[in-house]
């Protein structure tokens, strides 16, 4: 129940010390004000300071960006054709308040769904790109996110083009329930198809990667690039420690922590991340 009890407003730590229990004022989006503090160095940046890319030019910090900002940094310029828009979300579960929160989370961020999908050129290349929003309510897959990565693949295999996707999910979309976590296996199937195709699959792992997307396609590219401290992971820290019963080390779940155990095959800077992609495109052959 400790959930649902009154937060204390100073918290003791020594006898005679309190600190006030604040939630840490740093958040992974750009700041709306003209500055903010970087979550990871905690220094003062202007918004200005942090150019196209949204980088902290203090540490190298990459804010959390929108799918809109990702598709101008990455792809050449007018090429890309959004594709299987409209797909309706259904409130399955007659979940409480669903229905409104999916249309005002679309009037807010100006997307479809937490996923965009389509065709672009990178580098004069062919390629089906998927590009995943947090802003989307955490970027969870439903129905509709399932449903659009999967026809995604279908006509890359079809049409025998690579696939590159930003993956950021907070996992399977718990208002709709067991629907959410079948979009899992239906996604891995078409991507094993493409697969099978011999056609590339390329994934990048931005911040937040977790839950239901990490155990699916997030994982199954050929290549997987993470962007400098980004957080993957399946359950939260907090669900491990509590079932482990052991503390975790600092930088666990964070891109570094996982490129050392063979997780992630590279980290790329976020300004080197569109040349990267160019790079492995030609090397693999895609994308004519
Ligand atoms: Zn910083």
């Amino acid at each position: 129940m400790a959930l649902f009890s009154k937060k204390e407003k100073y918290i003791r730590i020594t006898p005679n010390r309190s600190i006030r229990n604040e939630p840490a004022q740093t958040k992974p989006e750009v700041p709306d004000e003209l500055f903010g503090k970087c979550p990871a160095c905690k220094k003062m940046v202007y918004r200005e300071d942090l150019g196209q890319t949204k980088t902290c030019p203090v540490c190298g910090y990459n804010f959390r960006i929108t799918a809109q900002e990702r598709l101008r940094l990455t792809v050449d310029e007018g090429s890309f054709e959004e594709l299987f828009t409209g797909i309706e979300t259904k409130n399955p579960l007659n979940f409480p308040g669903y229905s409104e929160k999916i249309a005002s989370t679309k009037e807010k961020t100006g997307l479809d769904e937490a996923v965009m999908t389509g065709l672009a050129k990178i580098d004069g290349q062919q390629i089906a790109l998927g590009i995943m929003d947090s802003r989307f309510i955490m970027a969870s897959m439903g129905t509709v996110v399932g449903e659009k990565v999967t026809r995604l693949f279908e006509l890359a295999t079809e049409k025998g083009l690579p696939v590159v996707v930003f993956t950021a999910s907070g996992g399977a979309r718990m208002q709709e329930g067991i629907m959410s976590l079948m979009q899992m296996a239906k996604v891995s199937a078409a991507v094993k198809r493409h697969s099978n195709a011999g056609l590339f699959y390329l994934t990048i792992l931005t911040d937040p990667t977790t839950g239901g997307v990490t155990a699916s396609f997030a994982m199954e590219g050929d290549v997987i690039i993470a962007e400098p401290q980004t957080l993957i992971g399946f359950a939260g820290r907090r669900v491990i420690e509590n079932t482990v019963r052991e503390t975790l080390p600092d930088d666990f779940q964070k891109a570094e922590f996982l490129q050392e155990h063979g997780f992630v095959d590279a980290i790329v800077a976020r300004q080197d991340l569109r040349a990267t992609i160019a790079r492995l495109l030609h090397f693999h052959g895609g994308g004519q």
